[in-house]
């Protein structure tokens, strides 16, 4: 599942979309638009004032308080592509169309396996979404001394404390056993035993592999693609994640798989301590 740094990656690479006029939105899925699908019709007309991300949901602004709000999940892609890629039997994943200006090319949600979601409404209604509204604080704006405090004032483990959205948004499962491996710190830690010092080197650790995942477009590791139907090239940089039985890339130590909440978690047992 695409992660807050190929969340990124797609937003930057679509953000060029400013400016340009929604012509007419086709619906060719209609479960792949969560409530009344008929209301994509409103967005004719409007133009594109700003591409965004939260967490894992990219968010297109929109004229007149207008939004949409996008959930790739497992399989789903957004970009554009000219008009002449039209044929339903020939793309049959392509759940949503949304032809801009004159009609010649089209922003497109394509989705094999249908797990993404479009929202679409007023920016306030988006807002008030619930997975939306009970999002955790970014990764790149939560000072070390707040993130911390809250690390500090939970018992969960490390690991699972860092996929829940609700504690710190945008971490999903690649980055997680990253950032966790780049800090030492043991994923099946309790969080509330964590020194202060140590939650702090957790958060810069975390922030050091999103940023230099967004600056290699984000990781491929499934079924990632950027908008110009390229992969990102993180994933030949993971020193961690999906390296179960290797040797570690520190100490050489072998690199142990472990299931935390039905998530596979690979960490190194001599680089990776509990305190
Ligand atoms: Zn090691």
């Amino acid at each position: 599942m695409p992660e807050l740094p190929e969340v990124e990656t797609v937003v930057r690479m679509l953000a060029p979309l400013k400016g340009r006029v929604i012509r007419e939105v086709m619906v060719l899925h209609q479960p792949s638009v969560a409530g009344s699908p008929g209301k994509m019709s409103m967005l004719a007309g409007r133009t594109i004032e700003r591409v965004w991300r939260r967490a894992k949901f990219i968010r297109v602004d929109l004229s007149e308080g207008l939004g949409l709000a996008i959930h790739l999940r497992m399989t789903g892609w957004l970009g554009v592509l000219a008009a002449t890629v039209k044929d339903p039997k020939r793309d049959p994943y392509v759940r949503v169309r949304v032809s801009l200006d004159d009609g010649s090319e089209q922003l497109v949600f394509n989705d094999i396996r249908t797990f993404g979601r479009v929202w679409c409404g007023t920016r306030e209604s988006l807002d008030a979404l619930k997975s939306l509204k009970k999002l955790g604080p970014e990764p790149f704006d939560i000072s070390p001394t707040e993130f911390a405090q809250r690390l500090r004032s939970k018992k969960s483990r490390l690991k699972s404390l860092l996929l829940n959205q609700e504690f710190l948004a945008g971490v999903g499962n690649i980055y997680a056993d990253e950032a966790l491996f780049g800090a030492g710190l043991h994923p099946l830690m309790i969080a509330e035993k964590v020194s202060v010092a140590r939650a702090k080197r957790l958060l810069k650790s975390i922030q050091e592999v999103l940023q230099a995942a967004i600056n290699a477009g984000g990781s491929s590791v499934e079924n990632f693609k950027r908008p110009d139907g390229e992969s990102g090239w993180f994933q030949r940089e993971l020193r961690i994640y999906g390296r179960g039985g290797e040797t570690c890339v520190v100490c050489g130590t072998v690199v142990k798989r472990i299931l935390v909440g039905q998530r596979s978690t690979s960490f190194c047992p001599k680089c990776q301590r509990v305190f």
